[in-house]
C-alpha cells in the first residue's frame, strides 16, 4: 500500500515527507493516472443528461490523487534534485503533458462540457458556477476542442513539433551559455572586481578544469556585475558581445527555429479563430486584446526614452569626467552607472545588509500580515518537511481560526533549483470539505558564515516579500471550487498579489522595527533609509527601456501576419529602429536567446504581463497612501476581500474595480519609476 493513497495522520494532514521514498513515485503517478482517467470515463459513461453536478463538479473533483502525488513530487524535484528524480521528472513531463492533451481532445467529453455551457438550465446558477462553467469551457476551445478531426489531429501535429523547436531552442541557448564568456590567465585582466567577483571567478575556472585562471561564465549573473565593476574597456566590450550575440550564430543558431515556432504558433492562431498568435494569446488575460496590452507598452516608452537619454548624458559626462575620451557604448552603460550609484548616494552593500537580517525580515512581512488582514503565525515544529531546513508555521486567522500552513524553504543548497517561487502542496476550497491551503515559498539565500544570522541583499529582501505576497493570495484564498483557488488567475494579474506586497517593505514604518543591526539590534539610521529611498529612480530610464524594448518587439513578432518570410534579425533591427532605440541600450533579452517566448508558449505575446501587473500594483498600492496609512483597515478588508481571497471567482478587471472603486490609472507606475515628470531628476 503507498502512502500517498492512505489517509495522512499528520497535523493538519500534511503530507508525510519522512515516510516517502524516491522509488514510490513512479508506481504512485501510474496508479494516480490510471485513477483520473477512470474518473474522466466515469463522467462520459453518466446515462443522466449533462449537468453542471454531473459534469463541471465531478470535473472539479476528479485527478485529486495526481494532485497530491503531483505537489509532493515538485518538492523533490525542485528543491531535492539527484539524479533519480531528474531521471523520474524526464520521463514523466510527456507522460502527463499527453494524458491533458488526450483529456481536452475527447469528444465525448467535451460535448457534455459543450451541453453544459449551452444548456439554458444553468441559467440559474450564480455567476461564480457560470463562471466556472466557461473557465472549462474556454479550456476545450482553446485547445481545439471544436475543431473537426483533421483539425484536431493538425493541431496536435503542431504542438508536437513545437515542443521539438522549445527544446531546441532550449539546449542551443544552454550549449552558448556553457561556453565561457571570458578566460582571464592575468591576474591585471581582474581590474576593478570586487573580491567575491574575483573569487566566484576562480572558482568557475576550477570547476572547468582551469585551475590557476579565472572564468567569466556566460550567465547574466556573471556577466552584470563584471560590465559594473571591470575597468578594462577592452573585456567589458568582449564580454558584453559574447553574451549578446547567445544562439546567434553557427551551430546554435536559433534564428530558423524563431521563423519556424512564430509560423506554426499563427497557423494554430488561425486554426482557432484568432488572425495572429498575439489575439489568441490576449483573448485570455485580463488586458483582453492586443491593443491594451501593446497601448501600456507604448504609453510608457516615451517617457522611459527620454529618462534613458538623459541618463546616457549624465553617463557620457561621468566618463569624461575621468578622463575617458570616448562616446558611451552599451558596454559601458553598467560601468558607469555603478560609479554614478556610488559617487550620487554612497550607497554601499555592504552598509545595507547588516540591518536585514533574514529572521527579522520573516518576521516583517508576517508582521504586515498580521498589520493588514490580523493573521497570527505560530512554528510548528511536528509537522514533516521534506528537508530539515524547512520552517513551518501555522497560520490563524484573526478569530483564532486555522487559516492554513506556510512552509519556508530559504537556503540554497546542492540540488535545489535556482531562484525563489511559491507554490503549495494543497490549495484551498470548500467543495470536498473545508480545505485549508498548505502553501510553500522557497528561495535560494546564502547562510551566515560560521553560525552568523543570515543576511539579505535589499534585492534578496524584496524578493522574500514578493514570494511572500504569492503566497498570502494562497493563504487567504476563499474559494468553493478548486480551479478558482489562489493563484489560479490571469497570467497579467497574478503577480498583482506579490508585487504590491514588496511596497511595505521599503515603508520607515517597517523598516524602524525590523531592520535592526545584526550586532548591535540598533534600528537602521534614518539616514541610511533616506539614501536608500533616494536611489530607487536610479538608472529606471535604462531598466524601464531594456525591459520595454524586449515585450514590444515580442508583441510585434507575434502580431505579425507574414511569419513564413520573416528574418528574425531584420525584424528585429526594424522594431527597434521605429522605435528610437537609443544604441547604448540592448534589449534584456535579444531575439536568439529570448527564452521566454521561444522556449515555451507561457511568455509569448506575454513578456508585457510583469509591466500590466506593475500598473496594478502601483495604483493599488496608492488606495492606502490616499488614506494616509499603509494600514489602513478599510483598504486592507478590501484588498483582502477582493484580491487576495477571490482567486478567479470573477474577471480580474471587475474584482480590481471593486477593490480600487475604479480602473487602474498608468500614472502610479511611472512615478514609481521616477518617468512621471522627465523634468525631474531622480
Ligand atoms: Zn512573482
Amino acid at each position: 500500500m503507498s502512502v500517498f493513497f492512505e489517509p495522512w495522520q499528520t497535523p493538519f494532514g500534511a503530507p508525510p515527507f519522512g515516510e516517502m521514498t524516491v522509488g514510490a513515485f513512479a508506481p504512485a503517478f501510474e496508479r494516480a493516472l490510471a485513477a483520473h482517467r477512470a474518473e474522466l470515463a466515469a463522467i462520459t459513461a453518466e446515462p443522466a443528461p449533462p449537468s453542471f453536478e454531473n459534469t463541471i463538479l465531478a470535473l472539479e473533483r476528479a485527478g485529486r490523487d495526481l494532485e497530491r502525488v503531483s505537489h509532493v513530487f515538485e518538492q523533490y524535484a525542485s528543491t531535492l534534485s539527484e539524479p533519480s528524480v531528474a531521471t523520474i521528472e524526464r520521463d514523466l513531463a510527456p507522460v502527463l503533458a499527453r494524458h491533458v492533451a488526450d483529456m481536452r481532445a475527447d469528444p465525448a467529453l467535451f460535448a457534455r462540457v459543450d451541453a453544459v455551457y449551452a444548456d439554458p438550465a444553468s441559467a440559474h446558477l450564480d455567476r461564480v458556477q457560470r463562471r466556472l462553467i466557461d473557465r472549462h469551457h474556454l479550456e476545450f476551445v482553446r485547445a481545439g476542442a471544436r475543431l473537426d478531426a483533421d483539425g484536431r489531429a493538425r493541431l496536435k501535429a503542431i504542438g508536437q513539433r513545437l515542443a521539438e523547436c522549445f527544446t531546441q531552442f532550449r539546449q542551443n541557448l544552454q550549449t552558448d551559455e556553457d561556453r565561457p564568456a571570458l578566460v582571464l590567465t592575468d591576474a591585471t585582466a581582474l581590474a576593478g572586481l570586487p573580491p567575491d567577483l574575483r573569487d566566484a571567478a576562480a572558482a568557475e575556472a576550477d570547476a572547468r578544469g582551469l585551475p590557476g585562471s579565472w572564468v567569466i561564465a556566460n550567465t547574466r549573473s556573471s556577466v552584470e556585475p563584471f560590465l559594473q565593476f571591470s575597468t578594462r574597456r577592452d573585456l567589458r566590450q568582449r564580454v558584453f558581445e559574447v553574451w549578446t550575440q547567445r544562439g546567434d550564430h553557427g551551430s546554435t543558431d536559433n534564428k530558423p527555429l524563431i521563423r519556424e515556432i512564430l509560423a506554426l504558433r499563427r497557423t494554430r492562431a488561425r486554426l482557432l479563430g484568432f488572425e495572429t498568435f498575439a489575439a489568441f494569446k490576449l483573448a485570455d488575460t485580463m488586458a483582453g486584446a492586443v491593443e491594451a496590452a501593446d497601448g501600456l507598452l507604448r504609453r510608457i516608452w516615451p517617457p522611459a526614452l527620454a529618462r534613458a537619454r538623459e541618463e546616457a548624458a549624465t553617463l557620457e559626462a561621468l566618463l569624461g569626467d575621468e578622463g575617458a575620451h570616448h562616446p558611451l557604448e552599451a558596454w559601458d552603460w553598467r560601468y558607469a552607472a555603478e560609479k554614478l550609484r556610488r559617487r550620487r548616494y554612497a550607497l554601499d552593500d555592504a552598509e545595507v545588509k547588516p540591518y536585514f537580517q533574514l529572521d527579522r525580515m520573516i518576521a516583517a512581512a508576517f508582521d504586515v500580515a498580521h498589520r493588514l488582514f490580523g493573521l497570527t503565525f505560530h512554528p510548528r515544529a511536528d509537522v514533516p518537511a521534506w528537508h530539515p531546513e524547512v520552517r513551518i508555521w501555522e497560520v490563524r486567522d484573526a478569530d483564532g481560526r486555522h487559516r492554513g500552513l506556510f512552509y519556508g524553504d530559504y537556503f540554497a543548497r546542492p540540488g535545489k533549483r535556482s531562484g525563489a517561487w511559491m507554490t503549495h502542496l494543497r490549495s484551498q476550497e470548500r467543495l470536498t470539505g473545508d480545505v485549508a491551503p498548505q502553501i510553500v515559498n522557497v528561495c535560494n539565500f546564502l547562510k551566515g558564515g560560521s553560525g552568523r544570522p543570515a543576511l539579505l541583499s535589499l534585492t534578496d529582501a524584496r524578493t522574500l516579500f514578493h514570494e511572500f505576497g504569492h503566497g498570502l493570495h494562497g493563504l487567504l484564498s476563499d474559494v468553493t471550487y478548486p480551479s478558482q483557488a489562489g493563484t489560479r488567475v490571469a497570467q497579467d494579474f497574478v503577480e498583482l498579489p506579490s508585487q504590491i506586497y514588496e511596497h511595505w517593505l521599503l515603508r520607515p514604518e517597517v523598516l524602524r522595527g525590523f531592520a535592526r543591526h545584526v550586532d548591535t539590534g540598533e534600528p537602521i539610521p534614518e539616514a541610511l533609509i533616506d539614501r536608500i529611498l533616494a536611489a530607487r529612480h536610479f538608472n529606471q530610464g535604462f531598466a524601464t527601456v531594456e525591459f520595454c524594448a524586449s515585450a514590444l518587439v515580442d508583441m510585434a513578432y507575434h502580431t505579425a501576419t507574414n511569419p513564413d518570410d520573416l528574418d528574425p534579425s531584420r525584424f528585429e533591427a526594424e522594431t527597434l529602429a521605429a522605435l528610437d532605440m537609443p544604441p547604448e541600450i540592448v534589449m534584456r533579452h535579444r531575439s536568439p536567446h529570448f527564452a521566454h517566448i521561444f522556449s515555451g508558449d507561457d511568455y509569448a505575446a506575454g513578456y508585457y504581463s510583469y509591466l500590466w501587473s506593475e500598473v496594478l500594483d502601483a495604483d493599488g498600492f496608492d488606495a492606502f497612501l490616499e488614506a494616509g496609512d499603509v494600514f489602513d483597515p478599510t483598504t486592507a478588508a478590501r484588498l483582502r476581500r477582493f484580491i487576495y481571497a477571490a482567486g478567479d471567482t470573477a474577471d480580474p478587471a471587475e474584482l480590481y474595480r471593486r477593490f480600487r472603486g475604479r480602473d487602474p490609472g498608468v500614472d502610479p507606475l511611472l512615478a514609481g519609476r521616477g518617468l512621471l515628470t522627465t523634468a525631474s531628476r531622480a
